[in-house]
């Protein structure tokens, strides 16, 4: 067992890389395979959880290779598995529990992608990122508690985890806790249960830094939210950095006592403001480039990014979500990734950010911005002063329409779908190449967006 295990790990290191490895692969244990089922040891709940929403696919082949066959994986906790025979498998002998063992089953794991390098930075998130990076180079504590708010998907929870990260690699001794509100309360009643709640004082008072991700949650929750504002007053004496995040701003959450309300605006608070095109799209070129380590070679056709940070307003989370599907959807295909391709692929999700942009009005702001009459729009004249603003009105009906070609082309004066295609394509391709081009539509979009 303990030689498969070891083969097993060396390959796994090499699939999900020595980071994730060491933080999600390294507590393992392989205890027995019996009837193709892999038993495997973790040492926390929290852990048995992640590794198997996100590693049970990648260890059960490497298992099944390896010590094949296994079918299925069976994790368990360790203190489960501590009264069965099998557990001599484990490596050593359980460690008398440290503080920084408790404090591991106590804290969610951080997701190994939530870090700076990965953290994509424009207007409305720079003051955050900029108060998150100080809070993570620990100097003195200048402002406590740090609280991040904002909307879903904005990258609350990614900045928590970038923080907690960065701490506990600069300073390797501080003992740093991250864990939800939600967590944090079944924690507490948990203890309450299980008659440990000094022991529960205990250990969230002499952390380092505490951060407690989606404050909301505990709104309501009255023994609760009391025990939290002493382990919060606790530590703010001691000069300890404690960072929060929530949903809303901290005088706007019902249901909270005033006390604390007040007491969570003593620091900094900084929100995260709903994205912009441009960050939108340097998140997308970010993921982008991501995804084209994990399917190499795949195309990926010029405006599909465009087309996405301007459709997809609602947020970060659905806008990876929407170039996830694309990708996989391509790489099942064999295509490279058009236009085209995205609009079939996402309708859904285009359809619920339909902005309900009309095609007409987009005829009428582009006539207005370059001074020529609506009728032209859908009439035959071929000057190029008249027929190059209505391609950039056909283009914007493209992009920022869901009619199709045949559609659109009924709208400027019953043309045929070629010539709306033609008229797109130009458009694309000057794009690229004319700057002050590119600067109109992208203000005509806004424009329209408004
Ligand atoms: P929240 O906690 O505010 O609801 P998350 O932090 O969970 O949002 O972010 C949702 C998803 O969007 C995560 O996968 C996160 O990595 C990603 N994300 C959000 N903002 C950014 C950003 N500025 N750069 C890169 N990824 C981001
Ligand atoms: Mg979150």
């Amino acid at each position: 067992m303990d030689r498969i295990w070891g083969q097993a790990r060396e390959e796994l290191q090499k699939i999900v890389g020595a980071n994730s490895f060491s933080t999600w692969i390294e507590p393992l244990c392989l205890n027995a395979v019996e009837d193709g089922t892999a038993r495997i040891t973790c040492p926390t709940s929290f852990l048995t959880d992640w590794v198997s929403r996100h590693y049970s696919d990648d260890i059960l082949q490497v298992l099944d290779r390896l010590g094949g066959p296994v079918h299925r994986l069976s994790f368990e906790t360790r203190a489960q598995s501590a009264r069965q025979p099998a557990a001599e498998a484990a490596p050593a002998p359980a460690a008398p529990r440290s503080p920084a063992r408790q404090d591991e089953e106590l804290a969610a794991p951080l997701d190994s992608r939530f870090t700076f390098e990965n953290f994509v930075v424009g207007k409305p998130n720079e003051l955050a990122h900029a108060a998150a990076r100080r809070v993570a180079e620990g100097g003195p504590v200048t402002f406590n508690p740090l609280f991040l708010y904002g909307g879903v998907g904005l990258g609350k929870t990614h900045l928590m985890h970038a923080i907690a990260r960065e701490i506990q690699l600069r300073q390797p001794e501080a003992r740093v806790l991250y864990l939800s509100a939600e967590q944090f309360m079944y924690r507490f009643v948990q203890a309450l249960r299980d008659r440990t709640v000094m022991d529960f004082k205990e250990l969230f008072r002499t952390v380092s830094v505490l951060m407690v991700d989606d404050v909301q949650f505990i709104a309501g929750k009255d023994s609760t939210q009391e025990e939290f504002f002493h382990t919060f007053n606790t530590l703010v004496d001691q000069g300890k950095q404690i960072v929060i995040s929530a949903d809303r701003a901290p005088g706007e959450i019902k249901d909270m006592e005033e006390r604390i309300k007040s007491r969570l605006q003593c620091g900094l608070v900084v929100d995260l403001h709903p994205t912009d095109y441009e960050l939108r799209l340097g998140i997308l070129q970010s993921k982008t480039d991501a995804f084209r380590v994990q399917y190499p070679g795949l195309q990926l056709a010029p405006g599909v990014l465009e087309f996405l940070a301007h459709r997809i307003t609602s947020n970060v989370r659905v806008l990876e979500g929407a170039l996830q599907r694309l990708f996989a959807f391509a790489s099942l295909m064999g295509r490279e990734i058009t236009l085209d391709m995205t609009q079939e692929c996402l309708a859904d999700i285009l359809r619920a950010n339909d902005r309900k942009v009309s095609i007409e009005e987009i005829q009428r702001k582009v006539a207005e911005h370059y001074n020529i009459r609506l009728s032209d729009m859908i009439g035959p004249k071929r000057v190029r002063t008249v027929a190059r603003p209505r391609q950039i009105a056909m283009y914007l009906a493209k992009q920022m329409t869901s009619r199709s070609l045949p559609e659109i082309g009924r709208r400027f004066g019953g043309r045929d779908h070629t010539t709306i295609m033609h008229g797109v394509k130009k458009i694309e391709e000057l794009r690229s190449a004319d700057r002050s081009l590119a600067e109109d539509i992208d203000l005509l979009r806004r424009l329209l967006e408004a």
